[in-house]
């Protein structure tokens, strides 16, 4: 008996279901070598002397699943969390940072949290200089001294294996009366850098159909499903007609949850309506992990419940955000991939949660993560639960920890 289970080794996935993987969806066995690469695929193989064993009959595999906004310049702005806290250990292999950092402290990201990081991590690079240092309470885009277009340029073409794109925060509250113009200026430069943008959306100004116009196929557009009074897709004909169009042209629309930007109900009417999200991504920061978001299962769980086909959701939760950063989409399980899987289960469930304006609903059904694997290294996932704030008098306000429970 040894008394540790190996870390190192071949690893054998026995008998999970494979989603958006472009192989049939029945068990199948996966070794993964020593070097952390698929050797075989198929059904009753035997581990080799020495694996791990990931017993995940009645399980789903999956590409490691990716989180395309996410906030993780842990210690450089006020907003964000560790990756760990919304990496691995959540069945989350890449997390995308939607801008945290700026030309000006790009540089402290990398070498403090990117480097050093157990999970891929790329960004976007918010095209105000600061970021989100003090996250809206000094705002990244007041007027054109918010902006260094020479050391932006200089940044990512120093960068370009981490920076994939260009983020703009294009709502009233960020922008205030320069509306647009920070919008047009970072949408100039993504086109000079041959980057997409992310415009995050939300109360004008500027308006949604204002950004739309601006963009090109392969531009996100995130908190797509918002809720907010003149921000939400369902409550203007025209501007669903647009988004429609857009995203028929290849503009990608993208969950972004978040503290404020997920409505349970624009989500489920755009849906009944055929609109479909091209990514589902979290928007974890700090003030919105404990409520409403939690993680990126529980995020993909609320979108099924909405009525998205449960394959849409993988899709949208791995191949789709993987071809906005340039990864590989096909072959994933040809020997020689590199292995990068996340297994999970599909539970039912009578979970009672939130979307970002306050609204409840119950998910009969939750996505729940399991295990991560990235190359050699395999990783127990489980889903975040938030800090109860609920204890009672007698309780901790800040984890519900109360005597005699
Ligand atoms: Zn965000």
């Amino acid at each position: 008996m040894i008394p540790f289970p190996p870390e190192t080794g071949p690893i054998l996935i026995a008998g999970a279901t494979p989603v958006a993987l472009g192989v049939p969806q029945s068990p199948t066995d996966i070794l993964v070598d020593a070097q952390g690469k698929v050797q075989a695929t198929g059904q009753g193989l035997s581990a080799p002397d020495g694996a791990r064993r990931i017993d995940a009959a009645g399980l789903f595999i999956s590409p490691g699943w990716v989180d395309l906004h996410a906030h993780v310049w842990y210690g450089g702005t006020d907003i964000s969390i560790r990756p760990a806290l919304c990496g691995l250990e959540r069945g989350v292999t890449t997390i995308v940072d939607a801008g945290s950092a700026g030309e000006a402290n790009f540089h402290g990201f990398r070498e403090y949290v990117i480097d050093p990081a157990r999970e891929r991590i790329k960004a976007f690079l918010n095209v105000g200089s600061i970021g989100l240092v003090a996250c809206n309470r000094v705002s990244e885009l007041i007027d054109m001294r918010s902006i260094d277009l020479d050391r932006t340029i200089a940044v990512v073409e120093a960068n370009r294996d981490v920076i994939i794109g260009i983020k703009v925060r294009a709502s009233g509250v960020i922008v205030g009366a320069w509306g647009i113009t920070p919008v047009k200026i970072a949408k100039k430069l993504a086109r000079v850098l041959k980057l997409p943008m992310m415009v995050h959306v939300g109360e004008p100004p500027p308006l949604y159909d204002e950004v739309l116009d601006l963009l090109d196929p392969g531009d996100v557009v995130t908190h797509c499903f918002n809720g907010k009074a003149g921000g939400s897709i369902v409550e203007d004909d025209m501007l669903f007609a647009l988004a429609e169009r857009c995203a028929g042209e290849g503009i990608r629309l993208d969950v972004g949850h978040g503290g404020a930007s997920f409505s349970f109900r624009t989500a489920e009417i755009a849906i009944q309506r055929g609109l479909l999200p091209f990514s589902i991504s979290t928007d974890l920061h700090n003030r919105s992990i404990d409520s409403p978001v939690w993680d990126m299962g529980t995020t993909m769980s609320k979108l099924l419940a909405v009525g998205m086909p449960f394959e849409k959701v993988i899709e949208a939760s791995t191949l789709a955000p993987m071809s906005v950063i340039g990864m590989a989409t096909e072959g994933l399980l040809k020997p020689g991939a590199r292995a990068e899987f996340t297994v999970f289960s599909r539970d039912p469930s009578d979970l009672s949660i939130r979307d970002s304006m306050g609204h409840e609903a119950v998910l009969r059904e939750l996505l729940v993560p399991r295990w991560a694997v990235m190359g050699d290294l395999v990783v127990k996932a489980s889903p975040y639960r938030p800090h109860e704030t609920t204890a009672g008098p007698n309780g901790c306000p800040h984890c519900g920890w109360a005597p005699g429970r």
